[in-house]
Formats: C-alpha cells, structure tokens, sequence
C-alpha cells in the first residue's frame, strides 16, 4: 500500500433473470434489449434512485466513500431459457468491460440465482466462473441474488460474500445489496475474512407458502434473524428456490457467512437447514380453483358492500389456508376489492400475463365489476383503431400457448388508450420504480368487466398501472392480479381481502403436475421419502 491511497474502486455488473424452464418464451437477446441492456451511466439513472439491488450497490458510495463503476446491468421478465446466444453476447460483454476497467479492489454482481441458459443449468455459477477467472483469485467478489434463488454451491464457490433478500415480496432488495457492498469493502480494507458455508436442503418450497410474514417462512426468518445476531456470524441468508426451474440446484438453500470461522459458517447453516426441514409439512399448500374463488370473492365484495365483513359461508373455508385472509381485511378495511391471484400466470414467475382462466370464469358465473389485466398487443391495437369512446367486439388474451386458457370473446366500449409509462415512488417487489407497458387500452365490456390490455409484459406490483390507465381500483367488486406474493405491497393498500387461487400454467401451485427431467432426486414434497442430511452426502463444498 502506498502512503496516498486512492478510494476503493468497485466495478458493478450482473444479468438477472428468473428462468422458468417450462416456458416457450425464450429469452433471448431481445428479450434483454426490451428491457434494457444498460451500460455505465444509464444504470446510474435508470436504478440509482430505485430501490433494487443495484440501488444497494450504488449507495455503496456515499455509505463508504468508495467509488463505484457500474459496467452492464441487465434485468429482463421472468421467462423460459437463456438462449446460447444472449447470454455470451451480455456476459462476454461483463467480462470484457471488467478486464478493460481493472484492476479492481472488488467486484459487485447483480444476479437473479434462478438462472438458466441452453448451455449452462446453473448460468448464474457460469457468470460467477468467467468474472472470478478474469479478476483472478485474490478480487473480493461480492454477489447478492433475489430470494428466489436456486443457490448452488458453485455459485458460491466462486463469491467472497454471497447476500440473498430476506423478503418476500422483496421490499428489501436495496438493504441487502448494500449490506454485500460493506462487506466486500471490509473485506478489501482488511477488516473481516469472510468465510461461508451453504446447505442445500432437498426440498421446494411451493410459492403459496414462500410469503416471508406467513408460516413457515416467518419462522424460518426468525431462525435466519438468530443466526445473524450470532457473534462472528457477517451475514446469513435463506434462499426460497424457485421451482418452475427444472435443474439439478432447484431447491431451498441456507447460507451463512463467518468471520474467519468455516465451523461457525457450517454450524450455522446447518442449523438454519435442519430447522427449516423439520418443518416441511407447511412447504405445501392448497388453494380454491377459479370457480371457487371467484364465488367466494363475489360473496365477499357483496358483503363488504354491505359493510358485514366476510361472508360465514361455507365458501370461506378454501380461503382460509390461503394466508390468513381475515388479518389482511382487517388492515386494508372491509371496503375494497377482493384481490384475487392468479396463480397459474404469474408474471414474475414466468407467467405470460395471457391467462384468461379467471376472466372466463367471471363470464360464466354472471360476475359483476370484475378487472384483469391482459398482455396482448393485437388487442390493444384493436382497440387502437376503434379509438377512445368506441364498440368493439374481440377475442382477447391466451395467444401466447396453449396452457393458460382459449381466448375470450368481449365486446365492449374502449374508455383509455395512453402510452403506459408510469412511475411508482412506493415500495414495490424488486424496488422497481419505473415501469414501461406499452401501448395501454382499458376496455370496459357488455357484461360490466375492465380489461386492461398492454403492449408490453409487466408484472403487476403498482397500482400506478391501474390509475395511469384511468382505472381506480376502489371501483372494482373483484381484481384478478397475475401474481402470488409480488403484487401485495400495491394491492394491500386497497383490498379488502386476498385469495390465492389455484389456476392452472407454468407457474401453477402443484409441482406434480410438471414434468422434470433433471432436478434433483427425492425432492420433497414431489417425493415424500427425502431425507435430510441426504444420506452419503459430501461435506459443504464451501
Ligand atoms: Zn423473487
């Protein structure tokens, strides 16, 4: 070290993508460009006042007077695989840049850790492999992933300190990011030796169990809390897995990371994995289907109508096991929508935002004031040439497969058409802040449904989406949202209550009904007979 140090220089970088391997959406490098594959400064503006991980790795500047450089940053919707393709094109590019600006003190990456390419089942670990070979051995990498992350242990071979979100839905993605920074930093000042111990437990989680403020999660945080409050302990972590990912690392996943001590490290994971198995009974969960839901929900909205609080029927029991929906109605007050999620089409899942399960169900069953929302761009331009105030008869959504229902024949009066920009400063899932639809038409029908039809595919986490459109979700009986834990920071603001249903696609709730070739093998609760520890495993390898 010279006498005149010069601030701590960290080079940022990361591809993020949640790959659903039963999709037919590839991703491929269009699919990353729609998004946006941004370079230098336009991550700065695009994130920097955001509150996603990069926004973490960003604040890592003032927080420790370091200079960071962010490199490429791409983040696209969940979807099927990682063509070859778009991924050598956006991680060679990573690896360029990062030889070109070295050398670094260290390295911060932005991943998913539910990453799949045609060529690599763990492209998240591949990402990690290429960054680690060209900074070399000695470079603290720090890595901080999304809490659906199907962590492997060579991805965290290859990372100095490895931080996943413990929320879900993630209103925490910016903290934990930062919190990696200031660990890498300290590790660079020679300050702390982070070692880390991951443990795989052989089981999935399904996702209307991954809430982190519903059992079992909250308990097992609650586990994951104590393991950070342990002396020596820097960080610890929890990952959920994410199962529509048909590779070998699918799976929960518990990390902990020690200060110089791999028995404290391994100690700790080990703990947090053995108390998260023995509770596995509550990783499966069952919820309504369409019909069901939708009259539970229609009951439910005529009685809050009415100010009577949840109807006492016997349609109140499916939604009892959903997540506890009486506590949430009594936070949001008796008068708003019943948020219904659609499960089986769940965006940030990998869902195609097609799905018309629910809306023709709400046809057939005479359902009143009932909202959707739909990704059709035929539709939209459809609607576009009625114009604003016209009638138009047309068949909407399921265009992208054959899994998410028929298209749906409406016939209705066009009440908005905008450009479908829209910003939201609350917490949102991800932190995200800005939001781009597309083309938008809101599409009021004969028999009293809105439908909201864009351009382009955005998970449903704001309620700017509702209101840029010209919507005000406290006009709707019933919303169908196309998510499971993601939308509740928006929708909680307005729902009377929140039902989970059991709809069909490739994000549906019941991983029996998916046919895996390459996952890991018993896997609970797809095979009831896996034990943990797995008999014969090796070690931690790290
Ligand atoms: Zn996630």
């Amino acid at each position: 070290m010279s006498a005149i140090s010069a601030p701590i220089r960290l080079g940022l970088a990361g591809i993020s993508h949640e790959t659903n391997t039963f999709s037919v959406v590839p991703a491929d490098l269009a699919w990353f460009a729609d998004e946006g594959i941004l370079r230098g400064d336009e991550i700065r503006a695009t994130y920097g006042t955001s509150l996603t991980d990069v926004a973490g790795f960003l604040a890592a500047e003032e927080a420790f007077g370091v200079v960071v450089e962010p490199l490429l940053f791409t983040y696209a919707n969940p979807s099927g695989t990682i063509t070859a393709a778009a991924f050598e094109t956006i991680v060679g590019e990573i690896v360029e840049r990062i030889r070109a600006g070295g050398p670094w003190d260290g390295v911060l990456l932005a991943l998913h850790g539910a990453a799949v390419s045609e060529v690599y089942p763990d492209a998240d670990a591949e990402v990690v492999r290429r960054v680690r070979a060209a900074v070399g051995p000695d470079v603290p990498i720090g890595m901080t992933n999304d809490m659906h992350a199907n962590l492997s242990p060579q991805m965290v071979a290859g990372t100095t300190v490895t931080t996943v979100y413990r929320t879900n839905p993630h209103l925490d993605a910016r903290e934990v990011a930062l919190e990696c920074a200031g660990l890498i930093v300290r590790t660079i000042k020679g300050e702390v030796r982070p070692v880390q111990a991951l443990e795989q437990i052989p089981a999935a989680l399904e996702i209307v169990r991954q809430q982190t403020a519903v059992s079992p999660m909250r308990e097992i945080c609650a586990d994951l809390d104590a393991v950070r409050g342990r002396p020596g302990i820097l960080t610890a972590s929890v990952a959920e897995g994410y199962p529509w990912s048909d590779v070998e690392k699918m799976g929960m996943a518990f990390l902990a990371v020690a200060d110089g001590d791999e028995a404290a490290a391994r100690d700790a994971a080990r703990w947090m994995a053995g108390r998260a198995w023995e509770r596995r009974a509550e990783f499966v969960g069952r919820v309504p289907k369409a019909d069901e839901a939708l009259r539970y929900a229609d009951q439910a909205a005529a009685a809050a109508a009415t100010g009577e609080g949840a109807p006492a029927t016997e349609a109140a029991a499916p939604a009892t096991e959903a997540a506890a929906p009486a506590t949430e109605a009594a936070a949001a007050g008796p008068s708003g929508p019943v948020v219904l999620m659609d499960v089986g089409d769940n965006i940030g899942g990998g869902g195609p935002g097609d799905s018309t399960i629910l809306l023709e169900a709400a046809q057939r069953l005479g359902i009143r004031g009932f909202l959707c929302i739909l990704f059709d761009p035929a539709a939209v331009r459809a609607c576009d040439a009625a114009g604003v105030g016209g009638t138009i008869a047309l068949d909407v959504g399921a265009h992208t497969d054959g899994r998410h229902g028929r298209p749906v024949r409406v016939t209705g009066r066009v009440r908005t058409l905008t450009d479908g920009h829209f910003e939201d400063p609350e917490p949102t899932h991800g932190g995200f802040r800005f939001f781009e639809a597309g083309r938008t038409a809101v599409l009021d029908t004969t028999n009293d449904a809105t439908i909201i039809l864009t351009t382009r595919l955005v998970a449903p986490i704001s309620l700017a989406q509702l209101t840029a459109a010209g919507v005000d979700p406290r006009s709707l009986r019933i919303i169908a949202a196309k998510g499971v834990v993601s939308p509740r920071p928006a929708y909680e603001r307005v729902a009377s209550e929140i039902v989970l249903v059991d709809t069909p696609g490739v994000t549906a709730n019941d991983l029996a009904g998916f046919h895996y070739r390459h996952r890991r093998r018993p896997l609970f609760p797809l095979e009831p007979e896996a034990v943990y520890p797995v008999p014969g495993a090796a070690a931690p390898a790290v």
